[in-house]
């Protein structure tokens, strides 16, 4: 006990002077009335973490993008601990924390109280690798970094000045390495060294770069986004998997639309999906597809925004809807009936994705559900309608339905058809049946090719796309 609290006071001493910020050496200290972080948005969770393990002896500070969200008001999604406890040190001290990782382990210590558990990712003081040419690929990518080091070290190694800074909760002290208080005063983003060898290192780090241009309003620094323009064709050495998750960061930031210009503006989204190019390539894309796209990332904002949830496979599936019409259309004007021409589009979509970033296999088949389902809404005949409701993913169906009325690519009369319907009892229902055998043609179009079957209660209706570009 008397050790720990020795090792405390001596910890507390401050090895780091307070200097101004440069690359290489301390950092700068900034206090409270500088950095103005509201404990009331620091997790619990994180702030037993780092108490624990100063307790023990060890340096403990919240770290990266939650000090950065603190410093900007934010309430973080997730918090970060920085310790320079190896990952077995930290694991003994909690009781439910598990190591994580091959090459480089860190430590997920998970708290249970109400609502969904809370994991704290505690990771050991990492250092950058300089001269190590067994761990870079010819472009110059890191492959592993597996090297313990020091806190400073640790700082700079991380990409933005912003996402480097270091936050105890118990001195309520700011440590910044690299100038990224006052580069958020400044409204900047600036990469940690030089830019176009930290994206060769990572390429990854000019996609994060975008997002959080998108995220927070603040300009690049024209060194960290110059370089981008020669270097974006790197990405495609980027693992699919790990390009497929920050692609998701991206589309799920709350800020996905901005995002995206900052892509196109940076000429980054080629090849990263063949959607992407296919909207963002507005000579390439047709006024309702823009529309389309536009809406429906519109939409996913303000849902992430406003804190509720959005699915990854209804939000693929509008990103690639006008691809998956464009198809569509082409495989009826070949010959083929409305509905193997929509599954044929389907899978040609599908496949012509895997072509890029390949979509996981979880949220392809909602994307087909989804779209599957599309058709269907057009049958407001006999129990079809009261079978589709029944459907547990009518939600998505139908949201998706609302998101074509809006754009102007399906009748909107089909889309309030089916609000009234949802929000009928059984009698409105039934009137609601009858308006529809009477409206004249419909709100589908006529289908363009018709081959009778006995229907099946799950085979989409017969109905071409309204309209495909
Ligand atoms: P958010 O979680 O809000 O998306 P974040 O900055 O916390 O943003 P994480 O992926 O959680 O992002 O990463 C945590 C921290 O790790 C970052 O703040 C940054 O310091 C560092 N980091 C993450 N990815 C990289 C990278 N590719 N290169 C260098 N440092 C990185
Ligand atoms: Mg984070």
């Amino acid at each position: 006990m008397i050790t720990k609290f020795i090792k405390r006071i001596l910890r507390r001493d401050p090895m780091v002077r307070p200097t101004h910020a440069n690359n290489s050496g301390a950092p700068k200290r900034i206090p409270k009335k500088t950095h103005r972080i509201d404990p009331h948005l620091l997790s619990k969770n994180a702030v037993k973490v780092t108490h624990t393990l100063q307790q023990a002896g060890y340096e403990a500070f919240i770290v990266g993008g939650a000090v950065r969200d603190l410093v900007l008001g934010i309430g973080p999604k997730d918090f970060d601990v920085a310790t320079n406890a190896t990952p077995e040190q930290v694991q003994k001290l909690f009781r439910k924390a598990r190591l994580i990782g091959r090459r480089f382990q860190i430590v997920h210590v998970t708290f249970f109280g109400k609502g969904h558990p809370e994991i704290i990712e505690v990771s050991t003081f990492r250092a950058l690798l300089e001269n190590a040419g067994d761990h870079l690929a010819e472009s110059g990518r890191i492959l592993h970094d597996n090297v313990w080091g020091s806190q400073g070290e640790d700082a700079a190694r991380r990409d933005l000045s912003i996402n480097a800074m270091y936050y105890d909760p118990s001195t309520e002290t700011v440590l910044d390495y690299h100038g990224g208080m006052a580069d958020i005063q400044k409204k900047t983003l600036r990469m940690i060294g030089d830019a176009a060898k930290r994206y060769r290192e990572d390429p990854i780090r000019m996609l994060r770069a975008i997002r959080f241009a998108a995220k927070t309003g603040f300009t690049l620094d024209e060194a960290t986004r110059a370089p981008i323009a020669k270097l974006g064709k790197l990405i495609h050495d980027v693992p699919q998997a790990r390009l497929f998750d920050e692609i998701l960061k991206l589309l799920m930031s709350g800020y996905s639309w901005a995002a995206i210009q900052g892509l196109r503006d940076a000429g980054l989204h080629h090849g990263l999906l063949p959607l992407l190019d296919h909207i963002l390539d507005e000579k390439a894309t047709s006024k309702e597809a823009n529309e389309f796209v536009h809406l429906a990332l519109d939409s996913t904002d303000k849902r992430i925004q406003s804190g509720k949830s959005v699915s990854a496979g209804f939000l693929f599936a509008t990103l690639l809807w006008p691809e998956l019409l464009k198809n569509w259309k082409k495989n009826i004007a070949g010959g083929m009936a409305n509905i193997p021409a929509l599954h044929e589009a389907m899978d040609e979509t599908i496949a012509k994705q895997s072509n890029g970033m390949t979509i996981q296999r979880r949220f392809e088949s909602d994307m087909r559900e989804i779209w599957a389902m599309q058709p269907r809404f057009e049958k407001r005949v006999g129990r079809y309608p009261y079978r589709l409701i029944e459907s547990p993913r009518f939600r998505a169906g139908y949201d998706f339905l609302l998101l074509r009325c809006a754009a102007g690519e399906q009748n909107s009369s089909l889309g309030d058809w089916w609000t009234s319907f949802i929000d009928s009892d059984a009698a409105g229902q039934d009137e609601l049946m009858a308006s529809a055998k009477n409206e004249s043609g419909n709100a589908s179009s006529a289908p363009k090719k018709r081959r009778r079957r006995k229907a099946k209660i799950n085979t989409p209706a017969e109905s071409a796309p309204e309209s495909a570009n």
